[in-house]
């Protein structure tokens, strides 16, 4: 497979970006448009309406959020929004404002999140002062616009995100309402991960002539697929510097090269990857020839033995003894995937591609597999224990091969005095524990949680995802690992349906619809579960709110 290096990839200025954006962007460290930002970028900032599909790590949020930005007009606008992007679940209203805010910041946009839970005092005192962009969940948008505190009549652009989960979360009645009130002219943008009809049917109503982009349509570059294996863990954010550590101790390869998606995180990871005790070296676009020069000789010299870089500065980049590709974060788009693994497993070699996942970017990982034909196994990051065996396994290596090759006479006489007291066995065992510790890579021992992921959803064929559970059948059968079962006192004879618990959980708590477990619905009540470290989150914020319009009896199940 050749090198991407004689591609020819626009930059954010060729996609005709203002000059503010394009300096919040190399602030940020981003050094070129993501697939999904070279196309839908261009005819966003055309007026053209847009129908999407993409997931999250594609970098659909900036795709939607630059063109928002591109027509604000500097230090803010008359008060009332130009702008409402509507998503599922209150975490990603936080994450899309504080991405609109960053590449905003030197144009003066305000923006601001609005989602349940939050007391709405707060919401009411921002949007009098006056609000560019507003970020919302579906109830809460509609909770404003009937108060009238949120007026629709000033938007230009209005984004549906993740639009298949807001569906799937039951908000589809609150999307057409709050469409109605929005202006005719608007522009309109809808990105979905998946396409099923009901998709295609909102597009219809309410998109004209949208641009249609699908960031899976590339196909995988023609060549002789490499011999690498691959394997993907996933691994929450925080803890993702630890697993990568752990993976490369277990690994042990003679040479990788990490990828991160910005400069910053290049520089961030080499800084902690350094202080964890591995060699670690930075390379990115904005560091000169020269610098880049010794770096690279590091690496071949043996010195370094973790390269650290963006996908632009390693464009080009041969490197014999490369034997490890990790992304550390999943490639936003599967061409890039496929560059990046064939830089192993060259010449008859094997090599070895890791991808670490968040969560949320599991289905990214499934379309790459999908288009590039290869399997990715999904593994458990390796726990102290395993950690603990593979140390001990190379300190026997070692004392192997120093009873194999090293000259030993010269320690005969510390054996021969310590046998006139202990035993053999024993004094051995003393030498290997010293070996060991001496050979000490930084020692950490912490778990790292392990996560769970759903099943995939049904939502492609548009089907709900949660059929209700039959009557009864809660004995005997305890939560899922991980999880804890909520009673909530509704059930099947006040109305309730999977998705009324699902909506109600992800609109008042961190949770997205994927991280809810199993749901039963009983006639009396409900049982919900839900990641144990967010019961109390979720028991708290539902003693809050109404289900079916009333207040219930929320609680941890008693068994
Ligand atoms: P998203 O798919 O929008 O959730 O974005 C995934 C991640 O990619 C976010 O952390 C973004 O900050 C990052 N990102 C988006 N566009 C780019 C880019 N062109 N270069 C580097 N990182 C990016």
């Amino acid at each position: 497979m050749t090198p991407d290096a004689t591609e020819d990839v626009p930059t954010f200025a060729d996609l005709g970006l203002r000059p503010e954006l394009l300096k919040a962007l190399t602030v940020l460290g981003y050094e070129e448009p993501t697939p999904i930002q070279r196309e839908a970028i261009p005819p966003l900032l055309e007026g053209r309406d847009l129908l999407g599909q993409a997931a999250t790590g594609t970098g659909k949020t900036a795709a939607f959020a630059l063109p928002v930005l591109q027509g604000m007009p500097e230090g803010g606008g008359s008060g009332r929004p130009l702008a409402l992007v509507l998503v599922p679940t209150r975490e990603l209203a936080v994450q899309v404002s504080e991405a609109v805010h960053r590449y905003g910041r030197d144009l003066g946009t305000r923006v601001l999140p609005i989602y349940g839970g939050q007391p709405i005092g707060r919401q009411l005192r921002e949007l009098q002062r006056g609000v560019d962009v507003v970020v919302a969940t579906p109830g809460r948008a509609l909770d404003h616009i009937g108060r009238k505190t949120l007026q629709l009549d000033a938007l230009r652009m209005v984004v549906l995100d993740e639009a298949d989960e807001m569906l799937d979360m039951g908000f589809a009645d609150d999307i057409e309402a709050i469409l109605q009130e929005t202006p005719e002219q608007r522009q309109t943008v809808l990105f979905s991960a998946t396409m099923p009809p009901r998709i295609d049917s909102i597009a219809r109503a309410h998109l004209r002539e949208p641009v249609r982009i699908q960031i899976e349509r590339e196909s995988a570059p023609p060549g002789e697929a490499p011999r690498v294996r691959q394997s993907a863990y996933v691994v929450a954010r925080a803890h993702k510097p630890a697993a990568l550590g752990r993976v490369l101790d277990v690994e042990a390869p003679e040479a990788a090269i990490v990828f991160c998606r910005t400069r910053e995180e290049v520089d961030q990871l080499t800084e902690t990857m350094n202080g964890r005790g591995y060699r670690a070296e930075a390379l990115h676009g904005g560091m000169g020839q020269e610098q880049r020069d010794r770096v690279m000789a590091r690496l071949r010299a043996g010195t370094a033995d973790l390269l650290v870089a963006t996908d632009v500065a390693a464009r080009g980049l041969d490197i014999e003894q490369l034997t490890h590709v990790v992304n550390y974060n999943v490639p936003s788009a599967p061409e890039s995937y496929v560059h990046r693994i064939g830089r192993v497993g060259r010449a008859g070699r094997e090599g070895v591609a890791i991808t670490l996942a968040e969560p949320r970017e599991h289905r990214m990982l499934k379309t790459i597999e999908r288009v590039t034909k290869t399997s990715i196994t999904v593994e458990k990051v390796p726990t102290v224990a395993d950690l603990r065996a593979r140390r001990l396994e190379l300190t026997r290596s070692a004392l192997e091969e120093s009873i194999l090759e090293d000259d030993l006479e010269h320690f005969r006489v510390v054996v021969d005095t310590l046998a006139d007291e202990f035993d053999l066995v024993e004094i051995a065992m003393a030498a290997v524990k010293l070996a060991h510790e001496a050979s000490g890579a930084a020692a950490d021992e912490e778990e790292i949680p392990e996560v769970h992921l759903r099943a995939e959803r049904a939502g492609r064929e548009g089907r709900p995802r949660r059929e209700p559970a039959p009557r009864g059948e809660r004995h005997g059968r305890g939560p899922s690992g991980g999880m804890t079962r909520i009673f909530v006192g509704a059930g099947r004879s006040a109305g309730v349906r999977p998705q009324d618990l699902v909506g109600a959980i992800a609109n008042e708590s961190r949770l997205s619809g994927r991280d809810i477990g199993a749901i039963e619905i009983a006639d009396r009540f409900s049982l919900v579960e839900v990641p144990d470290h967010s019961a109390d989150d979720v028991i708290a914020s539902l003693r809050h709110t109404t289900i079916k319009g009333r207040k219930v009896t929320v609680r941890r199940e008693r068994f």
